[in-house]
């Protein structure tokens, strides 16, 4: 396409972006139970990953996705999402003698074995994170009885617990870690006893994301793109960071801005957003191909974007988890 008008000489690229090693293992999962149950009906509890092209992509080669257990025929197979599954979906798995694939990210996993430990030993379980998220639901339902859920500042400012000597904290793995900082503070003001786990639970994947965020921006990105759907927790908090990474650095009225686009179609048309602007950075959650990222980066090169440069702040190229027990055997059985 002919340059006709001002556009964005560089465009950052975020790194890492994109797939986490748990998002990767999950559709890894989905796909060898798929293939090792040859041609059966598969089902998975919940969307495999928060993304509607990867959920897409596996409804079009047979996968059904439920969001209630009791819709998955008796005996047939199942696999849980990377965001993990309580107790209780568990326990009716069984009583309805479905064979089940835990696909569940072991990051996540780790906030489940908190609240269990801390539940067994009679404490009360602070939870930071997001009401309604399939994480929040599965890592709750743990000890339902013995966690409040706080969400913001406000929450932690008021939240009542009945004794304060016995109080733990754990959180969601998909965080904003600013956010989450300025909570913890609040809860260890009022509650200076309470029991944090040693390291946060908002996981690598997170953490490294959002730090590439505000890295773009410190380097001159003047806008945001982060590509990733509106169910992602993940995609959230990293347009949020950049939101906030821009509005720290900029005053001036049209810079500033951070977009969450689901893939580049919500591009076409909003040229006007980034016209005027020297450096665009980009990036895409933890749940997104790579294909989609680079659709968007073609996008701001056909329209006269240049300069293409990576803002690298880790490397997550050794990080990767191994596949479930469960499927092994799945995969032996039926060789
Ligand atoms: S974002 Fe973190 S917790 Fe979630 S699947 Fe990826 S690595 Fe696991």
């Amino acid at each position: 396409m002919m340059r006709n008008f001002s556009w964005p000489e560089k465009i950052l690229l975020a790194s890492p972006r994109g797939f986490c090693a748990g998002v990767d293992r999950a559709i890894d999962v989905l796909n060898r139970v798929q293939a090792a149950d040859g041609g059966e009906q598969i089902y998975s509890y919940h969307q495999i990953v928060h993304n509607t092209h990867v959920v897409k992509k596996f409804e079009e080669q047979g996968v059904k996705f439920v969001e209630n257990i009791s819709l998955v025929p008796e005996d047939k197979t199942v696999v849980f999402s990377a965001h993990g599954v309580s107790p209780e979906v568990r326990e009716k798995t069984k009583e309805r003698r479905l064979n089940w694939i835990d696909a569940t990210c072991p990051l996540v996993e780790k906030p489940h074995r908190e609240v269990k430990k801390f539940a067994e030993q009679g404490y009360t379980i602070l939870y930071i994170g997001h009401a309604g998220h399939d994480e929040t639901i599965g890592t709750m339902g743990e000890a339902p009885d013995h966690m409040i859920l706080i969400e913001t500042v406000e929450d932690a400012e008021t939240v009542q617990v009945s004794n304060p000597d016995k109080l733990a904290l754990t959180t969601q793995t998909t965080l904003s870690l600013d956010d989450t900082a300025e909570i913890v503070a609040v809860l260890k003001r009022r509650f200076p006893h309470l029991t944090a786990p040693r390291s946060e639970d908002v996981c690598y994947a997170t953490q490294n994301r959002q730090d590439a965020v505000k890295a773009m921006v410190k380097k001159g990105a003047e806008s945001v793109v982060i590509v990733g759907s509106s169910n992602s927790s993940n995609a959230h908090r990293m347009r949020e960071v950049a939101e906030q990474a821009l509005k720290m650095k900029f005053e001036i009225n049209g810079k500033g801005a951070a977009y969450l686009i689901d893939d580049v179609q919500e591009l076409n048309g909003k040229e006007s957003y980034f016209s005027h602007l020297h450096v665009v950075g980009l990036s895409s959650a933890a749940s997104v191909s790579e294909e989609k990222f680079q659709e968007v980066v073609n996008w701001f090169k056909e329209r006269g974007s240049r300069i293409v440069e990576e803002e690298v702040v880790a490397d997550e190229s050794n990080i990767h988890f191994a596949s479930p027990q469960r499927l092994k055997l799945l995969e032996e059985r039926a060789r």
